[in-house]
């Protein structure tokens, strides 16, 4: 473009200010980045899906209340009664919508850090503030420090995800029940790990009238659907639903994620299983001579190299076929694998060896 300058003056410092989220190329690379779940669907039930794909009428607009898909989620989810659904284009969406909603002029996004950078990248979208507050040394939430930064700041919204991504640990359940009652905001309870914690707020949703709950089919195996799930009180929802754009929800999404809770075993059979591979992908990540290796609620693991720089080990992983996330310049020193198949997780261990 030939007037740079036109571009400055118009687009927002902050936005200019950000890098757009990074996706790595991971063509031909054991993909271990992301959080994806590694296996597909069975056959038969393939031939089953694409059945019910067939009669999808794709010239049409989507359900705009997606109210049959809402209706099996509720199930699903353990949705307490007289509680709601929100969905999103995955649950990136959602966090949007939250922000947007409570965006005035010098309102706060807070997050405990180091967290998803999302909540972070969308308060900047949506013309907020954001203010994490340390986590401490083993990413426990530091109460105190948060106690302060709440009653001083008074944040509109309150990210907590639980599992935490990227340290992995669920937080003391008691300390977000504090922060809950602490907090004059917004607190949203990110669940999206929680096929793989199976622990959640759920339940608390009669319970604090400030809460609201995020999920997503993600990182389950359905990450390519991009379907979000908030939980909450139809007052918070109805507003929220406002800024919600019409038909987020595509057809395909709509048919896909209906068939497949039909048959939950599916899913659930394959989260066990990634339990479980997580447990042993730590034990071995552990026994390394120059790895700390955190323990995991969800489906990756975090680990700190000791004997050489994270980013030197990334590239050499990455040399020899994997790819998986350098989070040195958030958690120095620091690497997330996501866990994956066994031959996966073996074809990680057996790179990372000699790249420590
Ligand atoms: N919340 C957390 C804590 C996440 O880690 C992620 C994905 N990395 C998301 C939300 C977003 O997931 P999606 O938009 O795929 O639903």
């Amino acid at each position: 473009m030939n007037d740079r300058n036109i571009v400055d003056r118009l687009i927002r410092p902050e936005i200019r200010a950000l890098k757009a989220y990074h996706v790595p190329d991971a063509s031909g690379l054991i993909k271990l980045n992301a959080m994806e779940n590694p296996y597909t669907l069975p056959e038969p039930l393939k031939d089953e899906w694409l059945k019910v794909l067939r009669s999808v009428p794709i010239n049409r607009y989507p359900d705009p209340a997606a109210s049959a898909l809402r209706a099996r989620l509720k199930v699903a989810l353990d949705v307490p009664a007289g509680m709601e659904l929100l969905l999103g284009n995955g649950s990136d969406e959602l966090i949007q919508l939250i922000a947007m909603a409570v965006a005035r002029p010098g309102a706060v996004v807070m997050a405990p850090t180091p967290t998803f950078v999302m909540y972070h990248m969308i308060a900047s979208f949506a013309g907020m503030h954001f203010v994490g507050v340390p986590l401490t040394d083993e990413f426990a939430l530091d109460i105190d420090a948060l106690r302060d930064a709440i009653g001083e700041i008074q944040p509109a919204v309150i990210f907590l995800a639980y599992p935490n991504n990227p340290t992995g640990n669920l937080w003391d359940a008691q300390a977000i029940e504090a922060v809950l009652a602490e907090s004059a905001g917004l607190v949203v309870v990110d669940e999206a790990y929680h096929a793989f914690a199976q622990q959640s707020f759920m339940d608390r949703l009669g319970k604090f009238d400030n809460l609201l709950i995020l999920r997503t089919l993600s990182k389950q195996g359905l990450a390519g659907l991009r379907l979000g799930v908030l939980a909450g009180d139809p007052a918070w929802l109805t507003e929220l639903d406002k800024l919600r754009l019409p038909y987020n929800i595509n057809s395909l999404t709509q048919a896909s994620a209906e068939f497949i809770l039909q048959h939950p075993d599916v899913l659930d059979d394959q989260a066990a299983r990634l339990r479980a591979d997580r447990e042993v992908l730590f034990g071995e990540l552990a026994r390394l001579p120059g790895v700390k290796a955190w323990p995991s609620a969800a489906n990756f693991i975090l680990f700190r190299t000791e004997r050489r720089p994270a980013g030197e080990v990334f590239a050499a992983l990455r040399e020899r076929g994997v790819l998986i996330k350098n989070l040195d310049a958030t958690i120095p020193g620091c690497l997330r694998v996501t866990v994956g198949t066994p031959q996966e997780n073996a074809a990680f261990l057996a790179a990372l060896r000699p790249a420590l």
